[in-house]
This record gives C-alpha cells, sequence and structure tokens, in this order.
C-alpha cells in the first residue's frame, strides 16, 4: 500500500532526487564514481541465429550508485560526453573488459570476443588505441578478443581523427562494428571503405520485422548488401520468437536482445558461456 514508509519512496526522497538533477553535482559524482570503483559492466549475449551457440558479447556499462542503486547509461553518458568525463569512464570500460576476459581466461573458460562501446567524444580526444593496447598488454588479453562498437552517426561527420583512430585499432586486430545500423545516413559502400567488419541493425528495424513485409524486404536488403561487401550481419533488440525466425530464414548472423538474454553482471555471464549454446 501507499502509507508502508518511507522507504517505498526513496526515488523521490528529495536529497537523493537532487544527487543527480543538477549538471554540476551529477558531473561532480562521475568523477567520484570512477575513484571509488562505482561503475561496472553488465554483458549481454549475441548467439548464432540458427545454433544459439555463443559468439560474442557486448559490455554494457552500469553506475552502482550507493543510494539510487544500478544507474543506467542514459542516465549519465550525454553528460559524461559533453563535459569530457566519458574519456576517463571509456577508459575504465577499456580496462574492466580486458581484466574480465583475463579473470574468464584464468577460470578456464572457452573465450569469446567482447565489445565495447566507444563515443565519438573519445575517438576526437585521441588515445583509445593507445588505452586499448596498454590494457591488453597489461591483461594479457590478444587484440582478436576485443571488438570496437562505433555508432553509424559517429562515422559519418568524415572527422580525420576518428578515421584515424579506427585505422589503429584496425591495425592492432580489432574487429570493428557499426551500432544502430539504419538510424544514420552512410552508404554501406563508405563503411566497407572503412572496412567495418560487422553490421548492428539498430533496433527498430528488428522490431518491425513481424509488423509489415517493408519491414522484412528492408532488412532482407541490407543483408545481402552486407554479405555482398563481406561485412557480418547483427540484428539487435530481439524480442520474440517471430523475430528470430524471421532472421533466420534472412540469414542474418548474430542476433542479440531480450529473447536471448537480457544484460547480465560477469557471473551471469560466466553461466552463459558454461552452457554454450542459448537457444
Ligand atoms: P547501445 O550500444 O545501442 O546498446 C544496446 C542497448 O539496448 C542497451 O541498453 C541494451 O541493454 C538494450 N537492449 C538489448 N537488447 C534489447 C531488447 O531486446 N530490447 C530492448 N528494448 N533493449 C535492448 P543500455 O545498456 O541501457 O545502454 C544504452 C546505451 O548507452 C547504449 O546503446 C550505448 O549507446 C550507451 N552505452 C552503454 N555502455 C556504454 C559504454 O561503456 N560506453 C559508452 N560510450 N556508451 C555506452
Ligand atoms: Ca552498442
Ligand atoms: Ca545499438
Ligand atoms: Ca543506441
Amino acid at each position: 500500500g501507499k502509507n508502508e514508509g518511507k522507504g517505498q519512496y526513496r526515488f523521490f526522497d528529495p536529497a537523493l532526487s537532487n544527487t543527480l538533477n543538477s549538471r554540476a553535482r551529477l558531473k561532480q559524482s562521475m568523477l567520484e564514481a570512477i575513484e571509488r570503483d562505482q561503475f561496472t559492466l553488465f554483458y549481454q549475449p549475441r548467439v548464432d541465429v540458427h545454433s544459439g551457440e555463443l559468439l560474442s558479447m557486448e559490455a554494457l556499462i552500469r553506475w552502482q550508485h550507493p543510494e539510487l542503486g544500478i544507474v543506467s547509461p542514459a542516465e549519465f553518458i550525454p553528460l559524461a560526453e559533453s563535459t569530457g568525463i566519458i574519456v576517463r569512464i571509456g577508459e575504465v570500460v577499456i580496462d574492466q573488459a580486458c581484466a574480465q576476459l583475463a579473470a574468464w581466461r584464468d577460470a578456464g573458460l572457452r573465450l569469446v570476443p567482447v565489445s565495447i562501446n566507444v563515443s565519438p567524444k573519445q575517438f576526437l580526444r585521441g588515445g583509445v588505441q593507445r588505452q586499448l593496447s596498454a590494457a591488453l598488454h597489461r591483461h594479457r588479453v590478444p587484440a582478436s578478443l576485443i571488438e570496437v562498437e562505433i555508432t553509424e552517426s559517429a562515422m559519418m561527420g568524415d572527422h580525420d581523427e576518428i578515421l584515424a583512430e579506427l585505422a589503429a585499432l584496425r591495425a592492432l586486430g580489432v574487429k570493428l562494428h557499426v551500432d544502430d545500423f539504419g538510424t544514420g545516413y552512410s552508404s554501406l559502400s563508405q563503411l566497407q571503405r572503412l572496412k567495418m567488419d560487422v553490421l548492428k541493425v539498430d533496433r527498430a528495424f528488428t522490431s518491425e520485422l513481424g509488423n509489415s513485409k517493408e519491414g522484412k524486404v528492408f532488412f532482407q536488403a541490407i543483408v545481402s548488401m552486407a554479405h555482398a561487401l563481406g561485412m557480418s550481419v547483427v540484428a539487435e533488440g530481439v524480442e520474440t520468437g517471430e523475430q528470430l525466425d524471421i532472421l533466420r530464414g534472412l540469414d542474418c548472423n548474430e542476433v542479440q536482445g531480450y529473447y536471448i538474454a537480457r544484460p547480465v553482471p560477469a557471473a551471469g555471464m560466466q553461466d552463459m558461456m558454461q552452457r554454450r549454446f542459448l537457444l
């Protein structure tokens, strides 16, 4: 009931909601969160569309706030980007992903690549390749186990800095994913010129799959062109068995979404690595 005590109204406690309310406070608490190790990675599996075998996973950041609980990246990534703090948070993400791979290796697990999200601001500031190669070395993890996701819109600017970082990452042996594909205006030939390895088709297109013939035709066209250009295709945001069935028919490569699994902490991912076949 409504009057069961103060604990139920935590979110509306002015002292707490103020914590994240003002930009200045949020900025300050993000800096403290870095110092206090409050950022952590969750992991979401990507599986082979036919066999359900775990092929790779995406690392997604979470903020374990002492009073607010788990804060989603939507709440803090935009301000982290506009203030430049994303560069330091990005370094935490890179280090944690490599450390986690090393821990799983030491536990004797069969490893699959982990992809990390890198924002355009990190590329523009430079140093992503340097941070990543240092972390790989520090944790003795091969570059083939880390993949980088960059949004389609971030690549459209044609910034020399971004292109240079992408080339450096590729030279290191890191695979490159185009995130949220279909939401920007890049052409597939442009992406192929940039030697992108994987297209991650935005959730908006996956959710259209069961709804209209056009949705399916559009997705099919993306898959055929991507394959013809040597890129593989991931469908994001797969939420139903019907969507999965259609994606099997389209020969999409990998699927990711709540239907297979939600993002989970490392321990939950370890269980899935041991199960290996997730469908
Ligand atoms: P994204 O890279 O497009 O990540 C996919 C988002 O969709 C994730 O939200 C994931 O939890 C969610 N998702 C996965 N499957 C489904 C599904 O079947 N249905 C629905 N409705 N959603 C699904 P999340 O974890 O809240 O992350 C949101 C965004 O925050 C990410 O979008 C990415 O842009 C950003 N982000 C997350 N982690 C990082 C990071 O470490 N660094 C940077 N720079 N950005 C990050
Ligand atoms: Ca992503
Ligand atoms: Ca995405
Ligand atoms: Ca997105």
